[in-house]
């Protein structure tokens, strides 16, 4: 499989503060990764800085073998995708308008993709609920087609029906051949629909393996978003 992005021993942060310290992970196309890790571990960090919002200050991020910092709108120009928790949608505009916002894709495929909009196509945006706003979100990414799609807290505050929706049309994208890396808080949920995953604590890795490995330890990792504090010990999935 093809490696789509990689992070290479990247330290970053805001300002003088240092969050992330030497972290180094990657996605291949086709793959489903996981990045777990409690409250405060640097996750949405990490993201920033694969996107191109955060610059690292030590090591580097390759995106399609490329080494040069780029900024998040020339990464999604070649194929880079973002979903957040903070649904990327005007709340004025219909679900069709809203559809029709990404150049990249059509109305048409991304109905086709989640039929559930069809019926709600000329309601406005304001009046959906949590959940099928954020899938307007994923059917307007998943049209059109990206190679990686980075997906930080997709899922937050919907109902469970909505998130298995969500991380069930994320596999079915990762068959087509897009990578993912996924921040997901729903940690069982997010292990049975991923290829691999990478557990971060204060800023760094300090596990990874496949889902079959970190789902083995599971209870484990469920412990560290508990106490916040108790440390891994880390094996890194060997
Ligand atoms: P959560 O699961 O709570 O979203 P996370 O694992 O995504 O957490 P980050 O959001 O990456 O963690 O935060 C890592 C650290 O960086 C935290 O200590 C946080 O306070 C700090 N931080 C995050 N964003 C900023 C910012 N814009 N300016 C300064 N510090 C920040």
């Amino acid at each position: 499989m093809d490696v789509l992005l990689e992070a290479d021993s990247v330290c970053a942060g805001y300002g003088s503060v240092e969050v992330l310290h030497d972290v180094s992970l990657n996605v291949r196309a086709g793959e489903v990764v996981v990045l777990l890790g409690s409250n405060g571990a640097g996750k949405t960090t990490t993201v920033r800085a694969l996107a191109g919002i955060v610059k690292p200050s030590a090591g580097g991020v390759k995106w399609l073998g490329d080494g040069a910092f780029k900024p998040l709108h020339k990464r999604v120009r070649e194929g880079m995708a973002l979903i957040t928790e903070h649904r990327a949608i005007v709340a004025s505009l219909t679900v069709e308008e809203n559809l029709r916002l990404n150049p990249r894709s059509s109305v048409q495929r991304s109905l086709e993709l989640f039929p559930e909009l069809v019926p709600l196509g000329k309601r406005k945006a304001s009046l959906l609920s949590g959940g099928e706003q954020q899938i307007l979100v994923a059917a307007r990414t998943f049209a059109a087609e990206p190679k990686l799609l980075l997906a930080d807290e997709l899922s937050l505050g919907l109902a469970p029906i909505i998130v298995t929706r969500l991380l069930r049309s994320v596999r079915m994208a990762a068959e087509s051949g897009l990578g993912v890396l996924i921040i997901e808080q729903q940690v069982r949920a997010a292990l049975s629909i991923a290829d691999r995953g990478y557990v971060m604590q204060h800023g760094r890795i300090v596990l990874e393996g496949t889902a079959a490995e970190l789902s083995a330890r599971i209870e484990e990792i469920e412990a560290t978003y508990l106490s916040g504090v108790k440390e891994m010990n880390v094996t890194n999935g060997q």
